[in-house]
Parts: C-alpha cells; structure tokens; sequence
C-alpha cells in the first residue's frame, strides 16, 4: 500500500482525526474506533511501514519505549488487571491495517476475551528441527 493511501498515515498527520493518547515526535497513539474493550489503544509510528516485517529497528525501538508507560496509564485509566500487547502481521494473522501497529488491550477476568489457544506439542527431534532452522535463518 501507498502511504499516501494510508488510514493510519493520515492518521498521524491529523488529516483523519483520533483520540490522541500519546505524541512524540515519531510516534502516536490514538484509542482503537473499534473497541474490544474501552481504552483499547493503538501505537504507530509516524514514518509509514506496513508490519515489522519491514519496520527498521529503530522504528520498533522508538514504539518500545512508549510502551511500558503507556501499558501503564491505560492499566490506572481502565482499572484493568491484565492488558494484552498484540501486533497483528499480515492478513493470515488478522492484519487489516498495513501500517505498523501495536494494539493495547485492556483486560479483566471473565471479560470474554481470549484466543483460542490450541497447544500442540513437538513429537520426539521435531523441536531441535525447527530450532535449527529458524536459527539458520538469523540474520542480524
Ligand atoms: P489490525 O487487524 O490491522 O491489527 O487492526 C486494525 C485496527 O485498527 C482495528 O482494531 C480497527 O478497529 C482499527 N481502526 C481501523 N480504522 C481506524 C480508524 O480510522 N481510526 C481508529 N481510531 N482505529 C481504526
Ligand atoms: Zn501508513
């Protein structure tokens, strides 16, 4: 997608209007339009990339260090007990956004909320394979 197409883009420039949580020079956070739970947030980065997967390192720095903070503020603003960080990448993931976004969900017992967390196991060298192979695929 082109930044100039780009929801979020227009998103940090102003041009689309949000609840602005959070501005820095090169980052913003604005409340998610579409809740799972109130204060849901999202963190972008100005500069348009479309998931990590393309995202300088030092674009993912600048959105980390927001994050402890702001994890924090909505945690005291909600009176959450739990809160989920979740980046979605690619449209398999659940990406309909290809602008680099970090959601902040609120959460609390019992709020219905939740993946289906279906935990497989590794049968016997199928775990040293895989570690093998994602290590091979290391770069710096
Ligand atoms: P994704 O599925 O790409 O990880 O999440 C995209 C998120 O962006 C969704 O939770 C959706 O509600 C939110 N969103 C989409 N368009 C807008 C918008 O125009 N304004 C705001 N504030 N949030 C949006
Ligand atoms: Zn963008």
């Amino acid at each position: 997608m082109n930044a100039s197409d780009c929801i979020f883009c227009k998103i940090a420039s102003g041009e689309i209007p949000s609840h602005r949580v959070l501005e820095t020079g090169d980052v913003v956070a604005f409340l998610d339009v579409s809740p799972l739970a109130p204060g849901h947030t999202l963190l972008i980065p100005k500069s348009h990339c479309e998931s990590i997967l393309d995202a300088p390192a030092a674009v993912v720095r600048l959105l980390s260090v927001e994050l402890p903070g702001l994890a924090r503020s909505i945690m005291r603003a909600t009176g959450a007990t739990g809160l989920n960080v979740l980046q979605n990448t690619g449209r398999s993931s659940g990406q309909a956004v290809f602008h680099l976004h970090i959601h902040l969900i609120p959460r609390r017992d019992g709020d219905g909320l939740g993946y289906r967390w279906n935990a497989g196991s590794y049968a016997g060298g199928e775990a040293e394979a895989m570690l093998s192979k994602i290590v091979g695929e290391l770069r710096d």
